[in-house]
């Protein structure tokens, strides 16, 4: 066992510390209140100031982000964001806000709001965004709760149900559960697009709107999303658009000219803010000028939303300017498509298009499998891509195959990045049809190999227990 394995509990021993000042005498010492003392032992571990040192420098080493490799995962955009941009958001001059300051001493944080909501007025087509919003998810809340509320003010109350497409972000149909309405569910082609002749049965008196992402999550451009947007508003209801993942489609198309009424962007994805472990986000809802009257007032909450999130937007949009995040969605395309075809020998290839900024195989052309001992998974192919110092890319998701793996490079990544985790790719697939237990017994070099995924999830256990 590696000693940083250990918990620093574990490498405790009575008596050891680290240096420290010899107690002062000039102070008086304060009274202590008896019932205010503590009764027994801390059980603090016992360490000298190296052992601290390695430990903690040691587990900081442990993590993975972008700034250690390349982080492939589709549906979460995890690409570099320039660090200028932290230390544009670590300015004192926005960090020492406080958010119950008078509107008139904050006028540099109400201008810079002012001019992200333009910006990303002109690059989604939208008319305003609130930024009251912390993540995507609470985006699209917000946004349903605005559908809502744009049927309701019309007396049109009945119109609860709202459809979403089969290949959707999980986050889409819970966020519509909460927000009270019912989900109908629409079957994707075997091209992975919506069926438009599927849709129409499903149009009426009840439906309250559509959620869509364009690109969907297998990377593709919903090609009759002007056909569909005619329909859904021709029955009455409204079009809401998933844009967490922009980026494909910067400066391309826009999700107001596409039909679009209610939107969210992930400005923690397409816009620079890196995002591991559940945070920090910032999910803006933008509007048509149909649902404009019922945006969120005011447009930043109390407490100006996730403001940090909002200058890293900001500085991002700028520092790129027009004619560079121009070059963000085609880059991201280019990248996406050149790991597809490099692969499409070896790994299975459900949906053979272009696609966009991601794509999904569907496990390996040859995982192994001989006379009933079976091959190798998308886990095990996963599990080994930490071997290779790779985070692995999304596994089983869409839920449209059985093997999903699912990949997104993104758009700052360079050609050399790519043909090593090509190579990586094809070296895993070569292992599988050679001996696939080299697969299935992998993570051979990780801090721990597997745990229980399910049970890790559900119940962490991220405090130490005396005694545990
Ligand atoms: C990431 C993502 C979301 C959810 O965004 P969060 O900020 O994680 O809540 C929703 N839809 C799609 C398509 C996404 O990729």
């Amino acid at each position: 066992m590696k000693y940083y394995d250990r918990l620093i509990f574990e490498l405790s021993h009575p008596g050891r510390t680290g240096f420290s000042l010899p107690a002062g005498d000039s102070l008086p010492v304060p009274e202590i209140p008896a019932h205010l003392r503590r009764q027994g032992d801390t059980g603090l571990p016992e360490v000298s100031e190296v052992d601290v040192v390695r430990h903690y420098t040691n587990l900081s080493q442990m993590n993975f982000g972008v700034d250690t490799g390349f982080y492939p995962l589709g549906s979460c955009t995890m690409k570099y964001n320039p660090k200028i941009n932290e230390e544009m958001a670590n300015l004192p001059a926005f960090t020492g806000l406080h958010p119950l300051q008078p509107e008139s001493t904050v006028k540099g944080a109400k201008t810079l709001i002012d001019g992200l909501d333009k910006a990303l007025s002109e690059i989604t087509g939208m008319k305003k965004f609130t930024f009251l919003p912390c993540a995507g998810a609470h985006g699209e809340l917000t946004g349903l709760m605005l559908m809502r509320e744009y049927h309701m003010a019309r007396g049109d109350a009945a119109r609860t149900k709202v459809i979403v497409p089969d290949s959707a972000h999980g986050t889409n149909p819970a966020s519509a559960h909460v927000a009270g309405l019912d989900i109908i569910e629409v079957k994707s082609r075997p091209d992975g697009l919506v069926d438009v002749e599927d849709l129409k049965p499903l149009l009426g008196p009840e439906i309250a709107g559509i959620m869509m992402t364009n690109p969907n999550t297998l990377g593709l451009f919903e090609k009759e999303i002007g056909k569909i947007a005619a329909l859904v508003h021709e029955c009455g209801g409204l079009l809401y658009y998933d844009g967490a993942n922009m980026n494909p489609m910067l400066g391309k198309v826009r999700p107001g000219d596409m039909g679009f009424d209610i939107m969210h962007i992930n400005l923690h994805k397409t816009f620079s803010t890196p995002h591991g472990g559940g945070g920090p986000g910032s999910g803006p809802v933008g509007v048509s000028e149909r649902v404009l009257p019922y945006l969120a007032i005011p447009v930043t909450s109390g407490f100006h939303g996730n403001f940090g999130v909002m200058v890293k937007a900001y500085a991002y949009i700028l520092t790129l300017g027009r004619e560079n995040l121009l070059m963000a969605g085609p880059l991201a395309t280019l990248n996406a498509n050149y790991i597809k075809e490099s692969l499409k020998d070896l790994y299975k290839l459900p949906i053979p298009t272009v696609c966009k900024h991601e794509f999904v195989y569907d496990g390996l052309i040859d995982d192994g499998a001989r006379e009933g001992v079976p091959g190798a998974t998308t886990l095990d192919i996963a599990k080994r891509l930490l071997d290779y110092g790779y985070h692995a890319p999304t596994i089983y998701f869409p839920l449209l195959f059985h093997q999903a793996l699912m990949i997104e490079p993104t758009e700052t990544e360079s050609k050399e990045t790519l043909d090593a985790f090509i190579d990586v790719m094809r070296t895993i697939a070569e292992e599988a049809a050679r001996d696939p237990e080299i697969l299935r017994s992998a993570p051979h070099n990780a801090p721990i190999r597997r745990p229980d995924e399910t049970e890790a999830a559900r119940n962490p256990i991220v405090c130490w227990q005396p005694n545990a």
